[in-house]
């Protein structure tokens, strides 16, 4: 059941709440932001990728940028993480004290030590010089190198799974709550494991960048996820929930209609519930 709807208001949730805070991808889609997406549960707030206008989102969903915690990345194409350094400098800005803990692929440690601190080291010497505390200028990453449980904490533990896309490392990840299991996709090529990673998940959030048509037209389209792959998905793992999201192909056509038919596609081969993912979109857990 959705608790709050998009560019919604500050609102009470009750916890764990998963928020699809970017549904876009990589164009500047004006109605979609890149992607991102939130979890809060007691005590911890974590959010999963940084693509375009993240920050942005997060702050529209209601989210206290001084108050998140945790970064999961799924892989380094820049639409997953090019608000990454807006989020540690803004949230920095807003008084975040405490240091982010980054979670991510190989390659994430040199992302942000060049891509944010050698990229940005007049900026945070300046705003230093005036006193702000550097401990929100540091952070631990933990790049992710297997697969399986790599976080653990008394709300929940997360785990990696890594399936092809782009030829890079690339990872999907899986929460665990309350005797529930969240998984949230990268891009993604379909992959048997993924069925098994995703198998009795209450809620997965998927990738799907566009129609098979769509798809097979580019060269890049077999690194991706479709409809009918989806819901051969989520059909085959038995999950209760789905959520679209990295919808390219709005992106591409400017077609505000399109996504739906990508919905309408899923629920002709998947029975259980199918939201198209919008920003802003948040759900119980
Ligand atoms: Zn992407
Ligand atoms: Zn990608």
């Amino acid at each position: 059941m959705p608790v709050a709807d998009a560019h919604a208001q500050v609102t009470v949730f009750r916890m764990p709440t998963f928020t699809l805070v970017g549904s876009g991808a990589v164009r500047a889609n004006p109605r979609r932001g890149g992607t991102c997406q939130a979890l809060r549960c007691a005590g911890e707030t974590l959010v999963i990728d940084q693509g375009r206008g993240a920050v942005q989102g997060l702050k529209n969903c209601g989210f206290d940028l001084a108050r998140i915690d945790t970064v999961f990345l799924s892989h380094l194409h820049f639409d997953h993480v090019c608000d990454l350094a807006q989020l540690i400098l803004l949230s920095w800005v807003y008084g975040r004290t405490h240091r982010l803990a980054i979670y991510g692929p190989p390659g994430t440690r040199e992302f942000l030590e060049k891509g944010v601190r050698e990229a940005y080291a007049m900026d945070i010497a300046s705003r230093l010089s005036h006193g702000k505390d550097p401990a929100g200028m540091e952070w631990d990453v933990t790049e992710i190198a297997r697969e399986g449980a790599f976080r653990s904490t008394p709300q929940y533990e997360a785990q990696a799974l890594f399936t092809e896309h782009g030829h890079l490392p690339n990872i999907n990840f899986r929460f665990e709550l309350d005797g529930k299991r969240i998984v949230v996709t990268s891009d993604t090529e379909p992959s048997p494991r993924l069925v098994e990673f995703c198998r009795g998940a209450e809620l997965l959030c998927v990738e799907c960048s566009g129609t098979r048509e769509f798809l097979a037209a580019r060269e890049w389209g077999a690194w991706h996820m479709n409809p009918q792959t989806v819901a051969e998905l989520a059909s085959k793992a038995g999950v209760k929930r789905v959520v679209l999201k990295h919808l390219v192909i709005e992106d591409w056509s400017e077609d505000p209609e399109i996504c739906a038919k990508l919905g309408a596609q899923v629920r002709a081969g998947f029975g259980g519930e199918v939201f198209v993912g919008h920003d802003g979109l948040a759900l119980e857990v």
